[in-house]
């Protein structure tokens, strides 16, 4: 099964404690799509300006990233700048440039109309709908989100959520969505606004998994070092949303639970390197290995 993949496509500088690397390729798109295809063939959707660089097609094509969907036209890519603190969680952004982002109206080769799996990664809620409409009855739609978007465009967001199987955000974000301390609150009540299944992200201390009477709670791989974490998130929708495509059956809890492991695996790798550097020569083997440890860690003696 093949996965539609909406979102943004940026050039980033990113600024660390001991870094600082500029126009690196970024965008929730970009590293969900780098991250989806490790399971499914993936189609994308956004747009670039003149000044990127076509060995970024080049990578998408040996990913087997079908890049039909992705405009690019006069202008600058959309940019973002963001600075980390000491402890490489914090982050503040220092500038965002819409650029390209201002006009685009979306619109779906043929090709793209009958994807059965579509990820709305990071991008404004009108656009992620925008997209969602002009695919006919899809399967499974998964979507994430942002504080900007909670903040500013709260209807778009709204109105997209009954549209949802599978909402993921972080956990401020979901804490200021429905003004809740407690994240298990918080949790089933963005479930009860529309979308199916919703999981909430927190970081180095792993994810919730929240379905009607299901739950589901996973650790995070344990990292010694991290050189970059700009992606993260992104990097985990993809690999949720890709091993889900991944799936022939109707999608279970049991497989949302391996998504959600996989999409840890995932952002564990990306935040090793700068950029999408680390998704770029990752192999299955390296995936499929940090997957057993992953549940080797989570077991416990006695245990089934
Ligand atoms: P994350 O670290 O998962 O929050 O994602 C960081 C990526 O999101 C960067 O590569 C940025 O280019 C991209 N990004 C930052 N702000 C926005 C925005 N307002 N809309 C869409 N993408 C954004």
């Amino acid at each position: 099964m093949s996965l539609l993949i909406v979102g943004s496509i940026a050039l980033d500088t990113v600024k660390t404690p001991v870094e600082e690397h500029s126009d690196l390729l970024g965008g929730s798109a970009s590293y969900a799509a780098a991250a989806a295809s490790y399971f499914s063939p993936v189609k994308l959707v956004g747009v670039v300006g003149s000044d990127f660089p076509k060995s970024e097609f080049d990578f998408w094509k040996s990913r087997k990233i079908d890049t039909a969907g992705v405009q690019q036209v006069e202008g600058k890519t959309f940019r973002w700048s963001g600075e980390y603190a000491w402890d490489m969680n914090t982050r503040e952004t220092r500038s965002t440039e819409l650029n390209v982002f201002e006009k685009f109206e979306p619109e779906l080769p043929p090709a793209y109309r009958e994807t059965d799996f579509a990820l709305l990664a990071n991008i404004a809620p009108a656009l992620q709908m925008n997209v969602l409409k002009q695919i006919q009855r899809p399967r499974f739609v998964v979507a994430d989100t942002m504080n900007l978007w909670i903040e500013t465009t709260r209807k778009d967001l709204d109105a997209l959520l009954p549209n949802v199987d599978l909402l993921i955000l972080n956990d401020s974000e979901a804490r200021e969505m429905v003004k809740e301390t407690s994240l298990i609150k918080a949790g089933r009540r963005i479930r009860e606004s529309g979308p199916r299944y919703v999981a909430i992200k927190k970081g180095e201390h792993g994810a919730l998994l929240f379905g009607e009477d299901e739950f589901f709670s996973c650790g995070a791989y344990p990292l010694e070092d991290i050189h970059d974490p700009t992606g993260a998130g992104d990097t985990f929708a993809g690999g949720m949303a890709g091993y889900l495509a991944s799936t022939v059956r109707k999608v279970t809890f049991t497989d949302l639970r391996k998504a959600m492991i996989y999409g840890s695996v995932l952002a564990s790798f990306c935040v090793e390197a700068f950029s999408l550097d680390r998704l770029r020569n990752l192999t299955m083997e390296q995936i499929n290995e940090r997957y057993e440890t992953f549940k080797l860690m989570s077991q416990f003696e006695g245990a089934e």
